[in-house]
């Protein structure tokens, strides 16, 4: 049977739950698929929390988007009553000429925010819980925090059912084709036809995307909870030190117990999304131990429990978000490396923006196709 909709949404994630809620908010009549259970841990947006940032090292270019993304989560917490964005602070250590604490710098003196410099004994007065190198600088952003991912994706569904989306969970997407009005979906149960369709498939891009050529890499990654003495990490802030071998990157305790800690660099590659292995293997765990024992001395570095999940890295490191050069009534947004999930809410915008007008205000135009496949 062939049901007709505006629009389609393929994979209910962090991006895809707020694409699905901004069609919806435009009354667009949208469905959206999903192969997991509602709030899944298997693909990239589990595990508590993710950073958010506005003085972005990556790039001067995001801060812009940065910006609309915050206002779109305050928004998200007053319709839903959930408490999404805790800004606690955060800090990058590293070195002062490093490309960090550079593109920190940069991007804070480009948009006007507000970023202070801290030396290592400085440093230490204001965190007493974080030990420094004397090498290190530090930049200390207050407005920044993080975001808690589970409840991010169960607000925007529940804004977009209200909103009266429909949503299909454990219904896989086997594959879709242009037709002459939009486009055909094919799940394993059914079919269903829509004017535009909006891809969000994560790890999983390349399957329903596949004749763009993108060259998309999936690492597995791994998050450690350690265990913490007395109230330390309680109040914050977010941390993110770069040292020679990798960068390291935690969170504020959030049951009072146990804080998070992970590693951004590194990473086993891995083919498909399926392949991580979900153990907690000798060589994630030594890193971190070693990173806690250094630098972290209100913690204890043997974890009491571990979660994985997997990047999907495009080659550079900077996110895709366009329309199918060859069929403009499909947008996608692939490839988010690592540091999407704090541009969600704004990337849900562009995406119903992108579909629906074909265009949209916000600047987008480094995260395009053209010339980078
Ligand atoms: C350990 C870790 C730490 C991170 N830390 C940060 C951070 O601090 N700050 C930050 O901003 N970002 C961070 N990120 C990155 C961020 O979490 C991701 O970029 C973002 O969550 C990706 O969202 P997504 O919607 O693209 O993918 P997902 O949330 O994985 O969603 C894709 C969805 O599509 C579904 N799907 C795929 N194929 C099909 C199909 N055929 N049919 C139906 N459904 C399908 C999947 O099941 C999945 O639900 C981190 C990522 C990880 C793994």
């Amino acid at each position: 049977m062939s049901v007709t909709y505006d629009c389609i949404v393929l994979g209910l994630g962090g991006v895809g739950s707020a694409a699905l809620d901004h069609l919806a908010r435009r009354g667009q009549r949208v469905l959206g698929i999903e192969q997991f259970r509602t709030v899944h841990d298997r693909g990239s947006s589990h595990g508590e929390t993710r950073a958010t940032r506005k003085a972005y090292f990556e790039h001067t270019n995001y801060v812009p988007l940065l910006e609309r993304a915050e206002k779109l989560w305050r928004e998200l917490e007053c319709d839903t009553g959930r408490s999404l964005l805790e800004a606690c602070g955060l800090f990058i250590a590293g070195p002062a000429d490093g490309p960090c604490v550079q593109g920190c710098l940069r991007s804070a003196g480009e948009h006007k925010l507000k970023l202070e410099q801290l030396s290592p004994p400085e440093a230490r007065r204001r965190f007493p819980n974080f030990e420094f190198d004397e090498a290190d600088s530090i930049v200390y952003e207050p407005g920044a925090g993080y975001l808690r991912v589970e409840d991010c994706i169960r607000s925007h569904l529940e804004r977009a059912r209200q909103n009266g989306a429909e949503s299909q969970f454990e219904t896989a997407v086997i594959d879709w084709e242009p037709t002459d009005n939009g486009v055909r979906v094919r799940t394993e149960r059914s079919e269903y036809e829509a004017a535009r369709l909006v891809i969000t498939a994560g790890g999983w891009a390349t399957d329903l995307i596949s004749d763009l050529g993108f060259n998309l890499k999936i690492l597995r990654k791994t998050l450690l909870w350690l265990p913490k003495t007395g109230d330390a990490y309680d109040a914050g802030p977010v941390f993110y030190y770069v040292r020679p071998r990798g960068d390291y990157y935690g969170f504020p305790s959030l049951d009072g117990a146990t804080i998070k800690l992970s590693e951004h660099t590194g990473g086993d590659p891995v083919d498909r999304p399926e392949d991580i292995d979900p153990a907690l293997l000798e060589r994630d765990a030594e890193p971190l131990a070693e990173f806690a024992r250094q630098f972290l001395p209100a913690a204890d570095p043997q974890p009491t429990r571990h979660a994985t999940c997997f990047y999907t890295m495009s080659p550079d490191g900077r996110f895709y978000v366009d329309r199918h050069p060859e069929h403009p009534q499909v947008a996608f947004a692939a490839g988010l490396s690592g540091h999407g999930f704090k541009f969600a809410s704004v990337l849900g915008e562009v995406l119903a923006d992108l579909a629906i007008d074909g265009e949209t205000e916000q600047p987008i135009g480094f995260l395009g196709v053209e010339e980078r496949i």
